[in-house]
């Protein structure tokens, strides 16, 4: 199924957000980690001439560009060495459909991870939005929403006369089946994505993969105050990977320790491969149009969503790729090739037990949404072996979950409900660690092509 065009609604200009200025940071230890002041990016222009779309940043030093195409959305992605982009949180937002664009009054939370199926109004020219940050580590990326197809003619660093640099992108209307060949082109000959990933030790532990949505290009929702789902879930991501090690019963791996963004299909990866016994995404998004819906959602996966509103949210967390200017191909993992259907029930039947106890114990201490366990087809949850749920904490939307998700206090009693949700399970399946991975292993050896044919049967 092609990707819905993507859509961010617009707030009105505020002050620079301090988070937004730091979205390049590199990652905290690195031994070689070269020295070198980071180049920086400013001031992001758009001008629209004629058929010629031209954006612009200042610069403050030379680097290496590569700009390309992608389809379905169409994109079009200009990949550099790492850069920190010091721009307004506000910088590339389209308008929102049903903003009246006053400023001040009626401030609205923008969800950036938005679907919209309308035709969009442009920016500028061509443009109709865009966004930019770090793409994995040591590489930025700045992903340009198209609205209308068009070719990138130029993409260069240029110094004018008195020295100053300018990072400028030249984009010319094009019809469709140019754009398309020129994606084509693009997808031919892009580097394969780097694998961030290192064999896990074995401790004899239980591993709990935490994932902290979103990341790097891909800021998921903005609360009305600035802050930015992408840092809150860090936060809550290493306050729970710090309490879980603490106890010496589990060992954790964070999908993302710093601001970067990881592909959908890396994350389920990162589990796989580090031998995950339970793998949990944690999510703060919003529901724009419903500011008084409040409380945390436990999701687990299903192919039949739980309702309509548990479906919308799955498409949008699943166009986290394309958000990042990631091909379809690119983005694109084996789980889905695995027909390991005894398996992946077993896997989804241990994701439902630990999904409610998770309910139960949130709810002792902070609030739940008035139906807190739903399902859908979250490509996060996908692994076939992992036991999976995606927490979403609270929203973004809403002005009671936004001040507790920014506080301490409510981060901790929260984490500790999640770990002590995390004991519950552990203790009620016995041993813990291995369990599941031998029935797994016993399921794999009698599976056979007769099991195919079978529908998932998880209790959702
Ligand atoms: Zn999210």
């Amino acid at each position: 199924m092609p990707l819905v065009a993507l859509a961010c609604a617009l707030s009105p200009p505020m002050a620079m957000a301090a988070g937004r200025v730091r979205l390049a940071q590199a990652p905290t230890v690195s031994a070689d980690a070269p020295t070198t002041a980071p180049i920086i990016a400013a001031n992001p222009r758009l001008d629209s001439l004629g058929d010629l779309t031209r954006m612009s940043f200042d610069i403050s030093d030379a680097t290496p560009l590569r700009a390309f195409a992608l389809a379905d959305p169409d994109r079009v992605v200009v990949e550099m060495p790492e850069v920190e982009f010091r721009v307004d949180a506000n910088a590339g937002r389209a308008p929102a459909p049903t903003s009246n664009r006053a400023p001040g009054r009626g401030r609205k939370p923008v969800d950036r991870s938005a679907v919209a199926s309308a035709p969009r109004a442009p920016l500028a020219g061509v443009v109709a939005s865009y966004r930019m940050g770090l793409f994995a580590p040591g590489k930025s990326r700045i992903v340009i929403d198209l609205a209308e197809p068009a070719r990138v003619v130029r993409a260069a660093i240029e110094t004018d006369a008195s020295g100053a640099r300018r990072l400028v992108v030249e984009m010319a209307r094009a019809d469709r089946p140019t754009f398309l060949a020129e994606a084509r082109k693009a997808q031919a000959t892009a580097p394969p994505p780097s694998s961030p990933l290192a064999p896990a030790p074995t401790t004899g532990k239980p591993v709990i993969v935490i994932d902290a949505g979103h990341g790097g290009v891909d800021d998921g929702a903005h609360a009305a105050s600035g802050a930015m789902e992408k840092d809150i879930v860090l936060e809550f991501a290493r306050n729970l990977s710090e309490r879980l090690e603490k106890t010496g019963r589990y060992r954790t791996v964070l999908t993302r320790g710093t601001d970067v963004f990881i592909p959908l299909g890396d994350r389920v990866k990162i589990a796989r491969e580090a031998g995950a016994a339970l793998f949990v995404s944690v999510h703060a998004d919003m529901l724009v149009d419903e500011p008084q819906v409040s409380g945390a959602t436990i999701y687990t996966v299903s192919d039949k969503a739980s309702d309509a509103q548990a479906a919308r949210f799955a498409d949008k967390e699943n166009q986290s790729d394309a958000i990042a200017g990631l091909d379809g191909a690119e983005g694109h993992d084996d789980v889905a090739d695995i027909l390991y259907d005894l398996t992946r029930r077993e896997t989804r039947s241990y994701s439902h037990v630990f999904a409610r106890t998770l309910v139960d114990y949130f709810g002792e201490v902070a609030k739940l949404n008035k139906n807190a366990r739903r399902s859908a087809g979250f490509r996060v949850l996908k692994a076939p072996d992992v036991p999976s749920v995606l927490l979403e904490l609270g929203y973004l939307s809403s002005d009671l979950d936004s001040r507790n998700l920014v506080s301490g206090d409510w981060r901790d009693r929260v984490s500790m409900a999640v770990a002590t949700a995390i004991d519950a399970f552990f203790k009620n399946r016995g041993d813990g660690a291995g369990k599941l991975e031998d029935a797994a292993l016993g399921l794999k050896a009698s599976f056979n092509a007769s099991a195919r044919g079978d529908s998932d049967q998880a209790d959702h």
